[in-house]
């Protein structure tokens, strides 16, 4: 299963009462790193009289407005479709690739970079674990139940798998490793909640 791979979503959007008030712009559209605007293409629909949608087909992005909009009101609402599919696309669940940056970052941060990963990515088979570690082919595999959850719990599975291509087991050792991660028991106590209220046999060790 590729989780990499960017699902077609739609942000709909219901148009306030009463006509929509229109700003001049002076400034294009920007992207905070730099990237080019999509191509937009704008459909106008007679049916469509109270909603304005936005998705991406391909590399272009199609926003449906309602026919009676005015060319003023097309522009405002391209430019809001195109902020509210950023934030969503931002929002959307790391991919392999972020694994590997994220685990670069925490072993240079925590375990002065000596944690080295040959691979690492989600899978969906990890019964009973958050993550693992296979250190012969140092290879480490996280649940993709932790990829919903907050930055600060992905980052103690990592940090913890990246622990473990360094020392087998929990022993004082290993924990010694995680122990200037911040948020380690928070993180902890989290996964601990979520095993619980799932009623799933899931630990951390
Ligand atoms: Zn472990």
């Amino acid at each position: 299963m590729d989780l990499d791979v960017a699902l077609p979503f739609e942000t709909d959007v219901v148009l306030p009462d009463g006509p929509v008030a229109t700003r001049s712009r002076s400034d294009g559209p920007r992207d905070p790193e730099g990237r080019a605007e999509p191509a937009v293409e704008v459909r106008r629909s007679a049916r469509r009289r109270r909603t304005v949608s936005a998705y991406r087909e391909g590399d272009r992005v199609i926003v449906l407005v309602p026919a009676r909009f005015s060319r003023a009101e097309e522009r405002r609402w391209v430019q809001t479709m195109l902020e509210r599919l950023a934030a969503s696309e931002a929002k959307r669940r790391p991919s392999d690739a972020d694994l590997a940056q994220r685990a670069d970052e925490l072993s240079t941060r925590f375990l002065g970079g000596r944690a080295t990963p040959a691979s690492i990515r989600w899978v969906a088979n990890q019964r009973g674990r958050w993550g693992s570690c296979t250190p012969s082919d140092r290879s480490i595999r996280i649940s993709s139940r932790v990829q919903g959850m907050p930055g600060y719990v992905l980052d103690y599975v990592i940090l913890h798998e990246l622990s473990h291509l360094l020392v087998a087991g929990h022993g004082p050792d290993f924990w010694a490793l995680l122990a200037a991660y911040p948020r380690l028991e928070r993180a902890r106590g989290y996964l601990d909640g979520v095993a619980a209220a799932s009623g799933l046999a899931l630990s951390d060790e």
